[in-house]
């Protein structure tokens, strides 16, 4: 056995959270490396969130010019070179793992690429990809292991070899009919954007709503509008078993409240939620605890039931976000420097990226009544902005719930550019603001968060 090399610090999976980590360690001085078998940078610049926008931009530019008639603009017959679409995905994820390569080089955080696991507590033992093995003795073990689309035990669903986003993001086919399991955020933007780029598509959620986290306004809205582009919704339909094989002929047979029914399609997408990539790699062997789920048992302090080390990310149930796998850099970053920072109550803004985008942060408003808080809540449809006249994009609303004191506890926007607009808000709560300073704010027009001054107006008076 040889004998382990030493280092300050060791972080397993090249995340968001753990290279930022990794990077700022180095960059102090210390001794570190990081651990990562496949995607240089972590899932997000690689498989998940810039592949996926990158794509759906192509398949936005798409809907724009089939529809640009609409507008008074003759384009002519529309046709999707998947090929180019994938090509320039595949440039951009290029370009994204050098800047990643550049930021080692330039911290000193030492990349060694391989598998690795736990094989006593502070060892590491690494399956090189290019042969051999590294055994690594650390101070400090930061765990940013991330997690994989899980694949339901559905009779049959596996021997159809079904997409995940991985393999849909890599495409270079259209698929004639796509069959989508799952009608979460990374279901439903691929269902637009296979939609948009000319395949029938098909979504089907055993729930009766789509976004089930959501509330039951937000799910409609969504639902009308991927429906008005001709994305199929079938809702409380349980799969119960799959045939085929997906790239050639899949059939879906699912049990609905009218009784069982057939769905044949060429291709079948599987986004029906995340597994954590923690089993087999000795965490518990080497007292790191496990919840049920099978995330890392973590406190606040993102410290896990081991001494000196700590999780990351989504395999410490961190909410499923790239800020949020950053945002936990920061927590562990500040404490080892003798800080007092947690993750409780942190204000956690997402967007899906179906289009018209869907932005929240903070409560909704069936999170608040089911905590019994007196809120007041405002509506504003998109049409009443009018920047979507100018654009004629007036489908979906924003959404507003106001607390007792007059502060925001929680927006929601379905609309253009409703990220952004979201980011208004959220200056507006971080900084403990009433609501009444974004109803009587001066806002540029004509813009899109020129529609708050509306929406807070119709905030009931106290
Ligand atoms: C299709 C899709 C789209 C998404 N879009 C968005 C979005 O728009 N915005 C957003 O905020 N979030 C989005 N997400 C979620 C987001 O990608 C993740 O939350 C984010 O990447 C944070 O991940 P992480 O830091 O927990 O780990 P990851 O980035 O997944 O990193 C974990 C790394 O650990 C490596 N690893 C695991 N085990 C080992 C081992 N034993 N040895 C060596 N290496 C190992 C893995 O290879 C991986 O690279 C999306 C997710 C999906 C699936």
């Amino acid at each position: 056995m040889t004998e382990a090399e030493r280092y300050d610090a060791v972080v397993i999976g090249s995340g968001e959270g753990g290279k930022y980590l990794a990077w700022d360690m180095a960059q102090a001085g210390q001794k570190v490396a990081v651990m990562e078998r496949r995607w240089i940078g972590g899932s997000c610049p690689n498989i998940n969130c810039l592949p996926s926008k990158n794509e759906i931009w192509s398949a936005g530019v798409a809907h724009t010019v089939a529809h640009a008639g609409e507008y008074g603009v003759v384009a002519g017959p529309v046709s999707v070179d998947m090929k180019t679409v994938v090509a320039r995905k595949r440039a951009m994820v290029e370009s994204l793992v050098a800047f990643h390569l550049e930021r080692y080089e330039a911290t000193g955080a030492e990349l060694v690429m391989g598998n690795a696991r736990l094989v006593a507590p502070g060892t590491i033992q690494v399956a090189l990809n290019d042969g051999g093995m590294r055994r690594l003795a650390t101070e400090k073990l930061f765990l940013n292991l991330g997690t994989h689309a899980t694949i339901p035990p559905v009779p049959g669903l596996a021997e159809t070899r079904p997409l995940t986003h991985i393999e849909a993001l890599e495409l270079d086919r259209l698929p004639a009919h796509l069959i989508v399991l799952g009608g979460g955020y990374v279901g439903l933007e691929l269902a637009q954007a296979y939609r948009r780029f000319g395949s029938r598509v098909t979504v089907v959620d055993r729930g009766p709503r789509l976004l089930k986290r959501e509330d039951e306004d937000v799910s409609d809205e969504v639902r009308l509008i991927l429906e008005a582009e001709g994305v199929e919704v079938l809702l409380s339909a349980e799969v119960a078993n799959v045939e085929g094989r997906s790239a050639g002929s899949v059939r879906v047979t699912v049990r609905t409240p009218d009784g069982s029914r057939m769905i044949e399609g060429t291709d079948i997408l599987v986004a029906a939620g995340r597994t954590p990539n923690t089993r087999g790699i000795g965490l518990e062997e080497a007292g790191v605890a496990l919840t049920d789920p099978g995330t890392i048992k973590v406190n606040d302090r993102l410290e896990t039931t081991a001494k000196d080390v700590w999780a990351i990310g989504e395999c410490a149930g961190s909410p499923q976000f790239t800020h949020a796998s950053l945002d936990d850099f920061r927590v562990i970053r500040d404490n080892l420097g003798g800080g007092d920072r947690t993750t409780t109550g942190r204000l956690m803004p997402y967007c899906m990226f179906i289009d018209p985008p869907l932005a929240r942060i903070g409560m909704s408003e069936a999170e608040a009544r089911a905590n019994g808080m007196d809120m007041r809540v405002a509506k504003l449809p998109m049409k009443a902005v009018l920047r979507t006249r100018t654009t004629s994009q007036t489908a979906g609303f924003m959404k507003a719930l106001v607390d007792p004191q007059d502060r925001i506890a929680g927006f929601t926007m379905i609309g253009s550019e409703a990220g952004e607009v979201m980011a208004v808000v959220q200056a507006a709560m971080l900084g403990g603001l009433p609501y009444s300073v974004l109803r009587d704010a001066i806002l540029a027009h004509p813009t899109m968060a020129e529609g708050l001054n509306a929406l807070f107006g119709n905030v009931a008076k106290r």
